[in-house]
């Protein structure tokens, strides 16, 4: 968190049990699927460490796969036992730092929409039916490079942006046009008022100009996780 979390490599075992931060019920705040009622499965540890991250993923705890799978379709469904959550967004960290192939596998048999979040760094072979959305991250004015396996595999990307940060005052070229990915402009959030605004204008700007599509942290406006 604020880049003073540990670096944790890629894990390779049968994913049989992943390293869990929490599973929760929301409605995804951010990216193409804005809106929609999901359960975020937030798994544990990251392969950066990014200044501006304000996530919590150090503090997880062992999960087997029958057990993440009860507790999301316990959590997908409503008072009634009717299945109101069909998005299942997997997220860390950087959830392709552990073998979530038979998570993912096992979500699509249920019928789920899964959409992954990633940094972009890491690759696995994940079902067809699976949604990618990268968001690349940058440090010493530099983006990491984005894995060419994954890069096709992308369905969106979102590009932090931000008036001051160097790392994150553009849109650099990274393949999205050749496969004419969308791309998805957020704002940084600086925990500042002033600046968080300069830098909703300064997205907004760039996105009229290029052709790119304001993301917004709704989940932060309304408050909830
Ligand atoms: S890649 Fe994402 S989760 Fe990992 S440190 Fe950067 S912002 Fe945080």
């Amino acid at each position: 968190m604020f880049g003073n979390n540990k670096i944790m490599k890629p894990e390779i075992h049968s994913g049989e049990t992943l390293d869990i931060q929490e599973i929760f019920p929301t409605l995804q705040g951010e990216g193409p699927y804005t809106g929609h009622p999901a359960v975020f499965i937030r798994l544990g540890g990251c392969n950066l460490a990014c200044n501006f991250c304000d996530t919590e993923f150090e503090s997880y705890k062992n999960y087997s796969l029958s057990e993440i799978l009860d507790q999301v379709q316990k959590l997908a469904k409503n008072s009634s036992g009717r299945v109101v959550r069909k998005l299942i967004v997997i997220t860390g960290g950087e959830p392709l730092r552990q073998p979530i192939e038979k998570l993912c596998t096992e979500l699509v048999k249920l019928n789920f929409l899964v959409q992954i979040e990633t940094n972009g760094t890491l690759y696995r072979e994940l079902p067809a039916e699976i949604k990618i959305i990268c968001s690349p991250k940058s440090s010493n004015g530099k983006y990491h490079q984005i894995r060419l396996d994954l890069l096709s595999r992308i369905d969106a990307f979102k590009f932090i942006i931000s008036k001051t940060d160097k790392n994150y005052q553009d849109v650099a070229e990274i393949g999205q046009s050749q496969l004419g990915t969308p791309v998805y402009l957020q704002p940084m959030d600086e925990y500042d008022d002033t600046k968080n605004h300069v830098n909703l204008m300064y997205a907004t700007d760039l996105c009229q100009k290029h052709g790119y599509i304001l993301s917004i942290q709704t989940h932060k406006i309304l408050q909830i996780k």
